[in-house]
């Protein structure tokens, strides 16, 4: 969702004439800030310090801080860092151009945080960093009150967008080139409660099945308390959603659940993946764990680790537990020493691997449909390769032959011939390559910035 509202800043500062710069000589400088996790509060204010210096020698140039740490502490960041010109919030992004204009001609910081939001904000401009994947809000918000996180005081109650909207939004995004959407949301299983539908999830699935050129939909995040049979159903039914779901667990003891304030427990979350693998065979299942949680003792930390073991996610993102001020959990007792967070978190790491690695392999000596990334390998061993997603959101390595032309947007097919924890690969030639109207716009826009293929040796010979 942060990454999104990024796309959105970059869309409005675009509209209003700025050129986005890697220059270090910028003359506005904007920090969308994210409150999730606590390391975000010491990087901010490591950047602004350091920005400060850069301001002296140019004092024409404007910072800004918005988002969710900027909602949560105005007077911190004015405290902290009395040079920033301007602090915005999670519900008024839009005004970003009018309050550095205000601050310029003005010669004041400018401060806007909004309380609540009105409406769904869909009329801000967005500048995509992807041609040929998208992200679409379908509502902002939650209505949840899971007692670690901190994003329904910074975000509000629920903003759930008319499908309308949405669906026109996606036509669009297809009209220019874009074949995959990911439609996000905190909760997107509780979307259409502020219009009263339950179904509404499952029907905006189906409807964005009847979209002509969209080749994938994904979704973050699901949440289990909602998750109805109905949309299951509707990933089953429409050919263009993606066996693939991504559902935070949390924690694989009830007690932990109960503490969260996560209203389902480890068996509704076992019957719904049970579920979703039976209806879709295929499907990919990952996860969010939290390690740490005050009060989380070893036998609940057993749980997570058997849950683990008996979903066998094919991936899983996990985080050690912080505490951010203002959420329930921060206050409670048994918070749990770090040194032990740490120490489970290393173990249950290996757990997922082992896991993973286990799901990855059964994917050697299958041909999988890949979607080609943007994205180069980092390193050296991968300076040759290119990557892309499966349907089921696996990343795949491979390495174009010779005479192959590959550009990202493309969709290649590919046998499966290595598997690791965190990826896959195929050294065998390309089965089959299929070129998108999404490749012919990537290359020309490099023919037209007169810029090198990207720097993939494969494109360029
Ligand atoms: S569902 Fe829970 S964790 Fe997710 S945004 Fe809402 S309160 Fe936070």
């Amino acid at each position: 969702m942060n990454e999104h509202d990024s796309e959105r800043l970059s869309g409005l500062l675009e509209n209003a004439g700025y050129i986005a710069t890697d220059s270090e000589d910028a003359d506005v400088v904007v920090y969308n800030t994210c409150a999730v996790r606590e390391n975000a509060d010491n990087k901010l204010y490591g950047n602004l310090g350091m920005l400060y210096k850069t301001k002296e020698k140019r004092p024409g140039m404007q910072i800004a801080v918005g988002g969710c740490l900027a909602q949560k502490d105005k007077e911190l960041i004015q405290e902290k860092a009395p040079w920033v010109d301007v602090v915005f919030g999670t519900h008024n992004f839009g005004s970003l151009p009018v309050l550095l204009e205000r601050a310029r001609v003005n010669q004041e910081a400018q401060i806007e945080i909004l309380e609540a939001l009105e409406v769904f904000p869909s009329n801000l401009p967005t500048k995509r960093d992807s041609i040929h994947s998208a992200l679409v809000a379908i509502s902002v918000g939650c209505n949840n009150t899971c007692t670690f996180c901190i994003v329904p005081s910074l975000r509000g109650k629920e903003k759930d967008r008319r499908a309308g909207e949405i669906l026109d939004e996606i036509k669009t995004l297809v009209s220019q080139g874009v074949i995959e959407i990911m439609l996000l949301g905190q909760n997107v299983n509780s979307y259409g409660v502020e219009f009263g539908d339950k179904y509404a999830f499952g029907k905006l699935l189906r409807a964005c099945g009847n979209i002509q050129g969209l080749e994938r939909v994904r979704f973050i995040s699901p949440h289990p308390k909602d998750f109805t049979d109905d949309v299951i159903s509707a990933m089953a039914e429409t050919t263009n959603v993606m066996p693939h779901l991504h559902m935070p667990l949390q924690s694989g003891s009830d007690k932990v659940l109960a503490d969260m304030k996560r209203s389902y427990r480890r068996e509704k979350y076992l019957g719904i993946i049970e579920r979703v693998r039976k209806q879709i065979p295929d499907a990919s299942i990952t996860t969010d764990i939290i390690v740490g949680f005050p009060g989380e003792t070893e036998k609940d930390f057993q749980d997570t680790i058997d849950l683990v073991m008996q979903a066998k996610f094919d991936s899983a993102f996990t985080y050690q537990y912080s505490k951010r001020p203002g959420t329930p959990a921060a206050e409670m007792p048994n918070q749990i020493d770090p040194k032990e967070i740490n120490e489970r978190y290393e173990r249950l790491a290996k757990v997922i691997n082992m896991v993973v690695l286990e799901q990855n392999k059964k994917q050697i000596g299958k041909n999988v449909e890949v979607l080609v990334s943007e994205s180069q390998g980092r390193k050296e061993e991968f300076k040759n390769t290119m990557s892309g997603r499966t349907k089921d959101f696996r990343l795949i390595n491979f390495t174009p032959q010779k005479d192959q032309f590959i550009r990202p947007g493309d969709f290649v097919e590919l046998e499966v011939t290595g598997a690791f924890p965190f990826y896959l690969t195929s050294d065998k030639p390309i089965i089959k390559h299929r070129m998108t109207n999404a490749g012919d716009i990537w290359q020309n826009s490099k023919k037209s910035s007169n810029e090198v293929l990207l720097g993939i040796p494969t494109l360029v010979r």
